[in-house]
């Protein structure tokens, strides 16, 4: 059965959803700044952001066919970045040490 998100793509097409997509980044952009530039309290607003990028984040990947592509980068990303954490503990905990 179709989804809704492969739905809305055939529905709407492409450059609209992609579009779309960019309009959420932004959106959600712009909430971020408000939270860490001006201090607002604007959870609600981020979490509504959030939420709109990834339903367009997920059509996008339906757009371009890239599910299985973006898994596999992800957890190889993912484990990088596992690693420069590990490296960045070590180099703290030698910090320390060394003082
Ligand atoms: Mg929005």
């Amino acid at each position: 059965m179709e989804n809704i998100y492969e739905r809305a793509l055939r529905t709407w097409g492409k450059v609209p959803q992609m579009l779309q997509c960019i309009e959420e980044m932004s959106e959600l952009i712009k909430e971020i700044l408000k939270d860490v530039n001006r201090h607002k309290d604007n959870l609600s607003e981020i979490v509504e952001e959030t939420a709109d990028v990834e339903i367009m984040l997920e059509q996008l990947k339906y757009c371009y066919g890239i599910h299985q592509q973006v898994e596999e980068y992800k957890q190889g990303k993912l484990l990088k970045i596992a690693k420069r954490l590990d490296d960045w503990d070590r180099e703290h905990d030698n910090t320390i040490a060394g003082n």
